[in-house]
C-alpha cells in the first residue's frame, strides 16, 4: 500500500497538469518528427496552445489525441497517464 501510494504520488509529481501529459504523448508519438494522423503528411502547423496543429496537405486539425485510445475519451490524460504508470511499474 505505501509503495503503491510512493508511485502514485511519484506520477501525480512528474505531470502535474494536462499540458505535461500532452508534451510527453507528443514527444513520445512523434520522436521522428511530426506527422498528420488523417493523411500521413509531414507539414504540420503547430498552435500557440501547444495542443493543436494544423495539416498543410489536407488542412485538418488534430490534437495529438487522435488516431490514439486518447481520442474518444472523455477521461482527462492525466488520469489515463496515472493509470497506464501504476499498472505499468506495480
Ligand atoms: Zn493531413
Amino acid at each position: 500500500m505505501i509503495q503503491d501510494f510512493d508511485s502514485l504520488y511519484s506520477i501525480m509529481e512528474a505531470f502535474p497538469d494536462e499540458q505535461t501529459c500532452i508534451n510527453d504523448l507528443t514527444s513520445i508519438r512523434w520522436n521522428k518528427g511530426a506527422y498528420c494522423p488523417h493523411c500521413g503528411g509531414t507539414k504540420v502547423y503547430h498552435f500557440a496552445d501547444n495542443k493543436t496543429h494544423k495539416c498543410g496537405d489536407c488542412r485538418r486539425r488534430f490534437s495529438i489525441k487522435v488516431g490514439t485510445i486518447f481520442e474518444d475519451s472523455k477521461i482527462a490524460l492525466r488520469k489515463w497517464f496515472v493509470a497506464v504508470y501504476l499498472n505499468y511499474f506495480s
